[in-house]
């Protein structure tokens, strides 16, 4: 990707951003301390897509910087994309969270939650274009694939996502930290195989019609 290119949609991505930063459809555009747009590569092959921002998200304004934040780096790693190369965001841009008295608990997002945020998602893909999104989580994947999608019986598989984007999903980085023993490795397992078919899906030739035209040598 040319660096005109890639310098023109950072620049929409941080106008989107700011646009995010003044958002308040939700009650939880004001509760929260930072939104949480994404970042990464705007012109990443890769879109990463979460549930939602954690305490650790809200508190620092990024995605994925928690303990499940660091399993996903390490997932990514070992498919070769350092974080930097992808693009990370969550379904809502907002951390919901839940008053348990003493304290703000996470809670997932509510379905109007993420009908609010989802103008921004598709935008992002648009504005992005990946040659695949990976959704982490039931309530991820749900969103594309919708409310009868099952993670155990449907991750791992490819759906036409956005803008026809083939889309997979898998298990969430924290469903695995809060596993144990025989039950943890037998994800992890899992997992490995939907991340090496993510590597060999951007790895393919694009398809046709975004392939570079082919110039004849008599043109
Ligand atoms: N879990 C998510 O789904 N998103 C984050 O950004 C962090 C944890």
């Amino acid at each position: 990707m040319s660096l005109q290119e890639h310098v023109g949609r950072r620049r929409e991505l941080d106008d989107a951003a700011a646009v995010v930063e003044r958002c308040r459809k939700c009650a939880i555009g004001s509760t929260r301390r930072n939104s949480v747009y994404g970042e990464g590569d705007p012109c990443a092959a890769l879109m990463v897509v979460g549930e939602g921002p954690g305490e650790t998200e809200d508190k620092l304004g990024r995605p994925f910087v928690g303990r499940a934040g660091e399993l996903l780096d390490r997932m990514l790693l070992a498919i070769g994309l350092p974080r930097e190369d992808v693009f990370i965001c969550n379904t809502v841009k907002c951390r919901p969270t839940l008053d348990v008295g003493n304290r703000l608990a996470n809670r997932p997002p509510t379905p109007d939650e993420m009908g609010n945020c989802r103008p921004y998602l598709d935008q992002q893909i648009e504005i992005i274009r990946p040659r695949v999104i990976l959704a982490l989580g039931a309530p991820a994947a749900k969103s594309f694939m919708g409310e009868r999608f099952s993670i155990s019986k449907q991750r791992g598989q490819w759906f036409d996502g956005p803008g026809g984007t083939p889309i997979m999903a898998t298990f969430h980085p924290a469903y695995i930290l809060r596993m144990t023993g025989g039950a943890m490795t037998e994800v992890k397992k899992l997992v490995w195989n939907d991340l090496k078919a993510v590597r060999t899906r951007i790895d393919a030739p694009p398809p046709p019609e975004t392939a570079p035209q082919q110039h004849s040598l008599f043109e």
